[in-house]
């Protein structure tokens, strides 16, 4: 068999523990019998990234802009425990993945994978709702004060220009907390647009939802912004495609979204998309079948798996045992990057390569074969056998040798 030819080469970013060894076997025995495959690698395994002082991360990122398309296998962010289990760090480096986020501006869009034998708790549901988060600022970046005596709270923001603007923000009888936020106009104006990028790039309805009747000042600007973007530069687009961008109050789009068939886009702040992304995925399945996708508002795109690097399974790997980690997510994330790289070089045997290997892995799962944490989620009377995830991959592998024959 001949393989399928890639022009641009995409961005390979390697992690750490057992999706580090998932990695490997997906290229092995999915992607490079059938594919000469270009990428341009860097490893962000923790060591790696210790040894460059977290300059490859950067470096991958910057690739990722250049190249406009990546695939990452989940790393490790270390914290203090980690500081203990590898004491050749020099530092407690970031996680990589805000990095990423901070240098390409862009927004993670997570959408579960869904299949028949597994039914998403929420009945109704029957296409993936995707979930995609603000990730700046609001509660996540701001600052906290405990105060213990009455007294008078104020807000003042300094101009450069010199001019202060100064609100109070209460008078209190006693000891009280507080709080102040804060976002970027120019952060939830890259949001809308990956928002909206992402929807026609997907053919799927974009829903928003805040609580601008109550935050009018705050949420009425992420509202507005929206709604700027989508007159000045989105809504011809989406009338060509019949798709619809529809704004509503977080708690109506809550009660809409469990009514909902699903197959369409969420965008949430901060916190709310926090909240709502393990609520969705949890209804749908499992963290093990959600992929995630960073975009840019440029339209640049990073895939992975949701899930970490599954540390508890890699200690028995490392004692010789045969783990069931599922490689869905990450089979996933390969996928899309095929797909996103065919579409964007006008490679149309890459993309059907990329919609054949996710073909045939949920085939694979319709067929019964399938690793152990799906067992119990698959609908009672679906027949069905747990393998290990070498195993798994092999079967897989079997099917998408025959589709491709
Ligand atoms: P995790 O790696 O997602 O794993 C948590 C548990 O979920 C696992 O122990 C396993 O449960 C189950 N699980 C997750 N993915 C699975 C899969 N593919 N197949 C089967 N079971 C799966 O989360 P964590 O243990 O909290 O974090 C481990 C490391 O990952 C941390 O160092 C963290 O920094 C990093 N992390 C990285 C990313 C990323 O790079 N995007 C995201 C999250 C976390 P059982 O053990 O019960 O089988
Ligand atoms: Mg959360």
């Amino acid at each position: 068999m001949e393989k399928i030819k890639m022009t641009t080469p995409l961005v390979e970013m390697d992690g750490d523990e057992m999706t580090r060894v998932l990695w490997a076997m997906i290229k092995e025995k999915l992607i490079l019998p059938f594919v000469d495959l270009k990428t341009e690698y860097y490893d962000l395994g923790l060591l790696h990234r210790n040894e460059t002082k977290d300059q490859v991360t950067i470096d991958a990122a910057y690739a990722t802009k250049r190249l406009g398309v990546a695939v990452k296998c989940a790393t490790i962010t270390p914290n203090r425990q980690r500081m203990e289990e590898y004491p050749q760090l020099t530092e407690m480096w970031k996680s990589p993945n805000g990095t990423i986020r901070a240098i390409l501006d862009g927004t993670a869009f997570r959408a579960p994978i869904v299949l028949p034998c597994i039914k998403p708790v929420v009945k109704n549901w029957e296409a993936p709702i995707t979930i995609a988060r603000h990730a700046y600022g609001d509660m996540y970046k701001a600052v906290d004060l405990e105060t213990d005596e009455p007294g008078t709270a104020t807000l003042t923001f300094k101009g450069e220009s010199g001019a202060e603007k100064t609100l109070t923000v209460q008078t209190v009888d006693g000891p009280a907390v507080w709080q102040a936020q804060h976002n970027k106009e120019g952060s939830i104006r890259a949001f809308a647009r990956s928002c909206f990028q992402y929807a026609i790039n997907q053919r799927q309805d974009l829903w928003f939802s805040t609580k601008d009747t109550i935050a009018k000042g705050y949420d009425g600007a992420f509202k507005r912004i929206f709604e700027e973007e989508y007159e000045s530069t989105y809504k011809a687009e989406f009338e060509k495609l019949g798709l619809t961008y529809f704004y509503t109050l977080i708690d109506d789009a809550v009660a809409r979204v469990i009514r909902s068939k699903g197959g369409f886009i969420w965008a949430l702040k901060n916190y709310d998309g926090d909240v709502m992304s393990d609520m969705v995925a949890t209804a749908f399945g499992s963290l093990a079948m959600m992929t995630s996708v960073l975009v840019s508002p440029d339209g640049t795109m990073e895939f992975e798996a949701s899930h970490g690097t599954v540390t508890r399974h890699y200690y028995r790997y490392l004692k010789g045992e045969k783990t069931s980690t599922n490689p869905i997510a990450t089979i996933f994330a390969w996928s899309g990057a095929l797909k996103r790289r065919g579409e964007l070089d006008g490679l149309e045997d890459l993309v059907k390569f990329g919609q054949a290997m996710e073909d045939a892995s949920l085939e694979t799962l319709m067929d019964g074969v399938m690793t152990k944490d799906l067992l119990g989620l698959v609908e009672p009377g679906f027949r069905a056998t747990g393998v290990d995830s070498e195993t798994f991959l092999d079967a897989i592998a079997d099917r998408l040798h025959s589709k491709l024959a």
